[in-house]
């Protein structure tokens, strides 16, 4: 097969058939990661508020952390009392 061989710009045309495909297989995995990242983040976030600096917001439920001074959050603010 010549026409596989040919030199197309730096790379052969059975080489640019080979990206093509590695980029098909690494698109769902970028995906993924990305999904990872954001967007389904709002689950497990529950509005609190520090009893140290007062500072009020989202945190996650199993990182209870204040993100003004670092202290932990022991406050929910709905929900317990
Ligand atoms: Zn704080």
């Amino acid at each position: 097969m010549d026409f596989l061989a040919q030199q197309v710009g730096p790379l052969t045309v059975a080489q640019w058939i080979g990206v093509v495909v590695a980029i098909m297989l690494i698109k769902p995995v970028v995906g993924f990661l990305k999904g990872l990242g954001g967007g389904s983040g709002g689950d497990n976030m529950s509005a609190a508020n520090c009893l140290v600096c007062g500072w009020e917001g989202k945190v996650s439920k199993y990182h209870r952390t204040c993100p003004k001074c670092g202290n932990q959050i022991t406050r929910m603010s709905k929900g317990e009392h």
